[in-house]
């Protein structure tokens, strides 16, 4: 066995025949935090104006973005006209029955980096979205799926196991080749990481290695023969991908979605921005980019498909829209997360960054006091409200919204308040009890 490490790279092999079957496309974790969040704990100052709470605010020069937008994801494999394996497989025809049904349900198709840039607070994008992917690098995904997609105008990701392309190991003749994954990048198509041979990447799980003369056993390994196999597969895929397409990876999707801690770790260590699971579910502003869930859309699911759109279209709808303001990027005072000693704060936040406020639509709620006569400075942006009945409990959450050119804009954030220092005068019973209800 030790010899045999070396060469264990070239020797891993993948049981193809699993990975036709496997019920779903693959899981990613990531590696990036989310841009929302704030400063961490500071201890405020008395209550005296302009002193009271005031916590660094950090820095922004990001664009702000929708944060109540939502994106699905979905992932397809092979496209053919007669299913086979159902598991994986859907017609050319219902396929394209299902990109027209997301322009009709009025979803817009994105590309993987926009929902990235996006997340980043980069980028805005339209309030319901979809992302499409294919998994695997089938050949009739760039003969049949890319048509369509141009037809729609649609942009995609391409996960590709490496040992999957066609001349690896396991890439046989319906496998997608090399050339044709570089005419895709030329034109503008996202390839991103699925792993070396399409495996459990959790130590001690079953996995198909190739041995000497093309055979493949089945095994489980632990230790460095494990670390050095899951290395190949999610630092080594990635590097070939970049290596041999110039291109950057920043995404990976888990075969399965069988990963754990260790996996994310290395992918995180490795530069992915983005882990990719199979459980399907809306993304939103705060999804763990660790672990995005993907709807894997086969032959034998229609209704997956249109349980997601649903999904989408249910949870966004209704009311008018809001567009959510990150607290950060408007500089609050006490900031997001934050604590201050004193139950009486100067609460301010900055509405600057967001433009076109219509002064007399300015309005703060902070709870336990409901909404509050706010000062509003039209020429800075600022908005304030020194606190004058003590605050109670230990946490206290503020809404600031306004309107900006006819549509309206809100902010919410929650600071704490350090109880001994802040609410000496208030009985516990006191502090005890809810906010009084209306
Ligand atoms: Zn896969």
């Amino acid at each position: 066995m030790t010899i045999r490490l070396a060469i264990l790279p070239l020797l891993l092999a993948l049981n193809f025949s699993m990975c036709q079957k496997h019920p779903s496309p693959t899981t990613s974790s990531e590696p990036v935090s989310s841009p929302p969040a704030s400063a961490g704990e500071t201890a405020g100052g008395s209550p005296g104006p302009g002193v009271a709470g005031a916590a660094p605010s950090p820095k922004i020069a990001k664009a702000v973005v929708d944060q109540t937008a939502q994106t699905l994801i979905f992932c397809y494999h092979r496209l053919v006209d007669k299913i086979r394996y159902p598991g994986t497989e859907i017609t050319p025809a219902d396929f394209e029955a299902q990109m027209k049904q997301l322009k009709d349900a009025g979803i817009t198709v994105i590309s993987m980096q926009d929902l990235l840039a996006w997340r980043r607070g980069e980028k805005n994008i339209p309030p319901r979205c979809a992302v499409i992917s294919f998994d695997d690098g089938w050949k009739s995904q760039y003969e049949v799926g890319w048509p369509i997609m141009k037809k729609f105008g649609y942009p995609f990701t391409m996960f590709i196991y490496t040992e999957g392309v066609r001349g690896g190991s396991l890439g046989g003749g319906e496998a997608i080749t090399w050339e044709q994954l570089a005419d895709m990048r030329d034109n503008g198509v996202d390839i991103e990481a699925h792993t070396a041979t399409h495996q459990d990447l959790r130590e001690g799980h079953n996995i198909m290695l190739a041995a000497a003369g093309g055979k493949r056993t089945r095994t489980k390994l632990t230790g460095p023969a494990y670390e050095q196999w899951v290395h190949n597969e999610v630092v080594g895929s990635k590097e070939l991908l970049e290596q041999r397409l110039g291109i950057k990876v920043n995404c990976f999707a888990v075969p399965f979605g069988n990963y754990n801690e260790h996996v994310k770790e290395l992918a995180r260590n490795a530069g992915y921005e983005a882990m990719f699971t199979v459980y399907g579910q809306p993304i939103t502003f705060t999804s763990p980019l660790d672990s995005l869930g993907r709807y894997a859309i086969e032959a034998n699911k229609p209704k997956v498909f249109v349980d997601a759109v649903k999904m989408i279209g249910t949870s966004s709808g209704g009311a008018a829209a809001v567009a959510e303001v990150g607290a950060a990027d408007l500089s609050t005072q006490p900031a997001d997360g934050s604590t201050v000693r004193t139950a009486l704060p100067l609460i301010k936040a900055n509405l600057g960054r967001v433009g076109g406020i219509e002064p007399g639509s300015v309005q703060m709620r902070v709870s336990g006091l409901g909404a509050v006569p706010v000062s509003y400075d039209p020429k800075t942006g600022t908005v304030s409200y020194q606190v004058t009945q003590k605050l109670r409990g230990n946490s206290c959450t503020v809404i600031v919204s306004a309107k900006s050119e006819g549509k309206k804009v809100e902010a919410h954030w929650t600071f704490g308040i350090d109880a001994a220092a802040a609410a000496a005068p208030v009985s516990a019973a006191a502090r005890a009890t809810p906010t009084p209800k209306k």
